[in-house]
């Protein structure tokens, strides 16, 4: 198998945020967390509605979201050497049979024994390398694991080891709300289908990756794409040479980010809250729309401020800043630079000198990126030691049973996404793919300095 699992290399620092977390709640260690709630099993919170501890514990959960049966009482009384040589002996028992996918966020103790780590898309791509796997187990969120359902074989299991990893961003944009939505659009622009004079219809959906396989039927149908944090511009450049406007969700600030270093001016830009009647807008501002915003936005990356800007570099002259373009305009607008997972991966391996990064991302990712390169300063621009929610909830002990009932013949926590949505989602995703930057532009999603 060739893996490409960069938690492989060597780690002269301890990047397990689970080990910093258990650390601060003992005491042994001076810092804080978001909650102390964080350093209990994540099966306490299985049966309970919510997102669980985190950066999404404030969040407002929807009825009917997947919860994660009892956990047996095996895994959630094992330590973690005894979980991990589980793991490692059910891997070696399954062989090619099973492919292992672990997302930039997740939490250490589970990426060490992912095949692939990557950000969603490349997670997806991966999957597609092994058709011949019967199994492919998605350590990431639930859209994840639908897009990863899309795109293999009908025959192959997607399999999410807690149910109840879910994404407060990609809840944000509930079918029911997006059909209405749309209707409340079609009664502002009459005929959505009907071209202007210029060959472009009113409206172009576009949906960031992280939304639900529901949405990217949605997209699917009404002639819209997919984007992810890199290639957003791309995909507003689709949609724009086809639609008037585009209609963007459900991280309003990947959309506003992206359009913005486009050129697109604020006021064209109006936010579409679905709670209110035509969005909290008037006729006249969709009129002159060019990116209306859904409400939607990320509990990780909304934790980021200029303030802790401004403290990074009073402390450390000469620091480079990256954000996430998922952060607030003003914190984007502070940064040196802003990029999608990968962008900030690319960026720390491609510095020649030592170098100071404070990184506006999730507390894993740059934990991890601070034990692969000693040779750097690398820390997170939020102080508190927060997670991602619902990442955090894939435990080792979701991974050793997932796996172990694979050996036993067993397939549980399979993701299937229905045949009606899967189609339409599976064009939203070919345009994604077909469509091109010009040549030469390396996309950073918003500002470089
Ligand atoms: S980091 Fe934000 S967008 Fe990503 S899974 Fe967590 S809540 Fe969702």
């Amino acid at each position: 198998m060739s893996a490409v699992n960069i938690a492989l290399q060597p780690r002269p620092v301890d990047a397990s945020v689970d080990h910093a977390i258990q650390a601060i709640v003992a005491g042994s260690t001076t810092g804080e967390t978001c909650n102390t709630d964080l350093a209990a099993g994540p099966w306490d919170f299985d049966t309970r509605p919510g997102y669980g501890p985190g950066s999404s514990m404030g969040d407002v959960i929807p009825t009917g979201s997947p919860r994660q049966g009892e956990l047996p009482r095996e895994y959630r009384e094992a330590g973690e050497d005894e979980l991990d040589a589980r793991i490692r002996a059910a891997k070696q028992t399954l062989g090619e049979r099973v492919v292992v996918l672990g997302h930039f966020y997740q939490r250490e103790e589970v990426v060490r024994h992912a095949d692939y780590v990557g950000d969603s898309f490349q997670l997806a791509n991966a999957a597609l390398e092994h058709p011949d796997a019967e199994a492919i187990v998605f350590c990431g969120v639930h859209f994840m694991a639908e897009t990863a359902d899309l795109l293999s074989r009908p025959e192959q299991a997607v399999i999410l080891p807690n149910l109840a990893a879910g994404c407060s961003m990609a809840d944000m944009a509930d079918i029911d709300q997006v059909e209405e939505c749309w209707e409340q659009l079609a009664d502002v622009y009459g005929d959505m289908d009907a071209k202007d004079a210029d060959g472009l219809v009113p409206v172009i959906p576009v949906t960031y990756m992280n939304s639900s396989a529901d949405i990217k039927g949605f997209v699917g149908r009404h002639g819209g794409i997919v984007c992810t944090s890199s290639n957003a511009r791309t995909v507003l450049e689709w949609a724009f040479e086809r639609g008037r406007r585009v209609l963007f969700f459900p991280d309003q600030h990947l959309g506003r980010n992206t359009a913005k270093a486009m050129g697109v001016p604020l006021e064209q830009m109006p936010m579409w809250n679905p709670r209110k009647p035509f969005g909290g807008s008037d006729a006249d501002t969709l009129d002159d729309a060019r990116v209306i915003l859904w409400h939607g936005f990320c509990s990780v990356h909304r934790r980021f401020s200029v303030e802790q800007i401004d403290k990074a570099r009073a402390e450390h002259p000469g620091v480079r800043v990256i954000v996430h373009p998922e952060c607030p305009m003003e914190v984007v607008d502070a940064a040196d630079e802003a990029g999608s997972t990968d962008y900030i991966r690319k960026a720390i391996e491609g510095a020649t000198e030592p170098t100071t990064f404070a990184i506006g991302t999730e507390v894993n990712l740059v934990q991890r990126l601070a034990a692969q390169h000693p040779q750097h300063e690398i820390f997170c621009l939020d102080p508190v030691v927060c997670p991602c929610s619902t990442m955090y909830r894939i435990h080792p002990g979701y991974l050793a049973w997932v796996l172990e009932s694979l050996v036993a013949g067993e397939v549980v926590n399979r993701i299937e996404v229905p045949a009606d949505v899967a189609e339409p989602g599976r064009l939203a995703l070919e345009r994604m793919l077909a469509a091109k930057p010009p040549a030469g532009r390396v996309e950073t999603t918003g500002k470089r300095a």
